[in-house]
């Protein structure tokens, strides 16, 4: 069965500071009907956002962000524990730290844990381990931890649903005439040395780092769509329908 990896961001799970459930439900709901044709491994964001809902700690202060993820995180599986049992589905969580990627030894056992995982039909999430990671060594946001988990738990594609419906060739919130990529197979240096522009006080990320994450698997043959999680019609239509309407697909030239 195909593998793939579900990454989904903090303009997708967060609305008004709180935990969008009602996106949460949609999401879960979706990788229920992607079970019959794949193997799903989510990389899900969303602890600090949840972590705030119980306590307003000023999230610019770096230890008052970490303690957040760590308060919000038991409570974002609690709700995709509720979600996924809907479904009759299990679901776990894996902290990963950047440093896991240079460790063959420790990398493995995740590796085997995870395939025993997936051959039992429990969805693996995972989340960046913030509290313990040095600096030096986080990722930092999800769409780069999420391309290592596609290149190294052995799938072929990665889906980053974000709140925006794909990449454009400028910022669509700047520039009225941008225009959507739906097919990238080169990235230029210049876009990958851009200021970070995360969209909401929770995004970490904004258009970079999933360009830098698309250019970590296209140099590794593997592909990535970057799609809409506030609507989840087109990467439906992508993944169960093969229609390709509207997102990019960032895949090597004649693949
Ligand atoms: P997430 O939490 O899903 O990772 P981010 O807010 O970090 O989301 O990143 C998505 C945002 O990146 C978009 O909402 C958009 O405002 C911004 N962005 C900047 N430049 C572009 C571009 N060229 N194409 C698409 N989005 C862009």
């Amino acid at each position: 069965m195909r593998r793939i990896v579900l990454k989904v961001g903090s303009a997708v799970l967060t609305q008004d500071g709180e935990l969008a459930l009602g996106r949460l439900h949609n999401l879960v709901e979706f990788i229920f009907l992607l079970k019959e044709k794949f193997e799903v491994i989510l990389v899900s964001s969303g602890a600090v956002a949840a972590g705030y809902s119980l306590l307003q700690l000023d999230e610019t202060i770096i230890v008052n962000k970490q303690v957040l993820a760590a308060l919000g995180q038991p409570l974002l599986l609690h709700t995709y524990i509720n979600k996924f049992s809907k479904y009759n589905m299990l679901c776990s969580q894996i902290l990963l730290g950047a440093s896991i990627f240079k460790d063959s030894i420790r990398l493995n056992h995740a590796r085997e844990a995870i395939e025993v995982m997936l051959k039992n039909h429990i969805v693996p999430i995972i989340n960046e381990n913030d509290v313990t990671e040095t600096e030096e060594l986080v990722f930092g946001d999800n769409d780069q931890l999420s391309a290592y988990v596609t290149n190294y738990f052995n799938a072929d594609l990665l889906v980053i649903l974000s709140d925006i419906d794909g990449y454009y060739n400028k910022n669509p919130h700047e520039f009225k005439d941008a225009k959507l990529q739906k097919i990238v197979n080169v990235i230029d240096k210049k876009q990958l040395e851009q200021n970070h522009s995360a969209n909401n006080k929770f995004a970490k990320g904004g258009i970079v780092t999933k360009l830098k994450a698309a250019d970590f698997l296209i140099k590794n043959n593997k592909n990535m769509f970057l799609s809409t999680g506030i609507n989840l019609t087109y990467i439906r239509e992508f993944l169960l329908d093969n229609k390709h309407n509207v997102g990019t697909l960032f895949t090597q030239k004649g693949k």
